[in-house]
C-alpha cells in the first residue's frame, strides 16, 4: 500500500474525483497531515466515515522512526529507521538566518566517490517521497518549530532518485504542504548529465548545486568515477543550458584535498573553468574520515586558493563547517549503528 506522504495536493485531488467524490477533500485530507498534523486517518473529524474507510483501504498513514539523536551546539544528527530496517540521517543545522535541515536521497549510495564517507555503502535502495517528506516534517515537531531551508545534501545521489525527489520538491513547497520556499531548497548533484537536463525544465525554482570537486577530467575522473560517464564538458554544456532555461545562478562545491586538487595551479585551471558561468563557489574544507586516506588541506593553503579565485573575479565562500565532532559533517553521513 502506498504511503499518504507520498502524494502531492494535485495527485490528491484526482484520487478523490476518481472516487466519485470532490477535488476539495484533498486539501482537507492536506491540511490534516500537514497542519494539525494527525497521525491515524481516523482523527481527521471533517471527513466523512466512508471517506475515511476509503482511505485506510487505500494508503498507510505510517512514519518512519527516530531512533538516535546527537546533538552539538548549532547542529544535531537524527537518525531514522525505516520500514524495512535501513537507517538514513538528517541533519539539522541553526543558522542566524533560520534552520535548515539536510537529507538524505538513498539508503547508500552508488556514485562511489572516493572521500566520500557515506558512499561506501553501495546503494541499496531509493528513498520513497514520504521518507523524505517524513525527515523534515518529524524534525519539525520535534522542535516545535518551522525548518526554513532545505539542502538535498545527506546520503544518496537524489538525480539517481529523479522522480521521488521531484514529488517531495512538489510537497514540501506547497504553501499547504510544508510551505519551504523554493528559493530556499538546495539540491545537489555529483553531475548526472540528462537529469541536469530534465531539471532545467522543472518549473519550481529549487537552487542546483554540482559537486565539482576538480579543476579538469584528469583529476576529476581520480576522485569521482561517474566523471567517466559525464565528463566536465558535458556537465558544463548541461549547466549552461540549464542557466539558459532558468536563469538561476549555479552552486559549485569543491572540496579542497591536500595534495590532490589544491594547489595553485589548480586554482587557477579552476577560475578558468568557471569564469563564464553565473556561478560561485564553495570551498570545502575536507571532513577525515577513519576509513579513508585523503588529507585536508590546511588554512594557509585554504586561503591562497580562495585569494587566487577571487582575485579572478569569481564569487566564492568558504563553507562553514558543521557537526564535526558528532559525524555529522558533509560526507560523513553514516551511521555507525549499521557498523559497516
Ligand atoms: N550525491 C550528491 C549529494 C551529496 S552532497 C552530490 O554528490 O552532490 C554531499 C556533499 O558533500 C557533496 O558535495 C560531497 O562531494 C561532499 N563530501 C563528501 N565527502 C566529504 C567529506 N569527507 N568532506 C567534505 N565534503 C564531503
Amino acid at each position: 500500500m502506498q504511503n499518504i506522504y507520498n502524494y502531492t495536493l494535485d495527485e490528491l485531488e484526482e484520487f478523490f474525483l476518481a472516487n466519485g467524490s470532490k477535488k476539495f477533500h484533498a486539501l482537507q485530507l492536506f491540511l490534516w497531515l500537514y497542519d494539525k498534523r494527525v497521525k491515524t486517518f481516523d482523527e481527521m473529524s471533517n471527513l466523512s466515515h466512508d471517506m475515511i474507510q476509503l482511505l485506510k483501504s487505500s494508503f498507510s498513514i505510517d512514519r518512519i522512526q527516530i531512533v538516535d539523536k546527537q546533538e552539538e551546539e548549532d547542529v544535531c544528527k537524527y537518525l531514522f529507521e525505516l520500514y524495512d530496517g535501513e537507517h538514513v540521517e538528517a541533519v539539522l543545522m541553526k543558522h542566524d538566518y533560520g534552520k535548515s535541515v539536510c537529507v538524505s536521497s538513498q539508503v547508500g549510495c552508488n556514485m562511489g566517490c572516493r572521500f566520500c564517507e557515506s558512499g561506501r555503502r553501495k546503494k541499496v535502495r531509493n528513498l520513497e517521497t514520504y521518507e523524505m517528506v517524513l525527515q523534515i516534517l518529524m524534525i519539525e515537531e520535534l522542535l516545535g518549530e518551522r525548518i526554513s531551508h532545505v539542502v538535498v545534501m545527506g546520503i544518496g545521489e537524489p538525480f539517481d532518485n529523479y522522480q521521488n525527489l521531484i514529488h517531495f520538491f512538489q510537497i514540501i513547497n506547497h504553501p499547504k504542504g510544508l510551505a519551504i520556499g523554493a528559493r530556499h531548497i538546495t539540491v545537489s548533484t555529483c553531475g548526472l548529465v540528462p537529469k541536469i537536463l530534465e531539471f532545467s525544465d522543472f518549473p519550481l525554482q529549487v537552487n542546483l548545486a554540482v559537486s565539482l570537486h576538480a579543476p579538469n577530467n584528469e583529476i576529476r575522473n581520480q576522485i569521482m568515477p561517474i566523471n567517466k560517464v559525464y565528463p566536465l564538458e558535458e556537465v558544463f554544456d548541461a549547466l549552461k543550458y540549464y542557466f539558459q532555461k532558468t536563469n538561476r545562478r549555479i552552486t559549485f562545491e569543491y572540496i579542497l584535498l591536500k595534495g590532490i586538487n589544491d594547489s595553485e595551479e589548480n586554482a587557477i585551471q579552476l577560475s578558468n573553468l568557471v569564469k563564464d558561468m553565473n556561478c560561485y563557489i564553495n570551498l570545502i574544507p575536507y571532513n577525515e574520515t577513519n576509513n579513508i586516506d585523503f588529507k585536508r588541506t590546511n588554512t594557509i593553503q585554504i586561503m591562497k586558493f580562495y585569494d587566487i579565485l577571487k582575485k579572478n573575479h569569481i564569487n566564492v565562500t568558504i563553507r562553514r563547517e558543521f557537526g564535526g565532532n558528532i559525524n555529522a559533517a558533509c560526507g560523513q553521513l553514516r551511521s555507525i549503528k549499521e557498523d559497516l
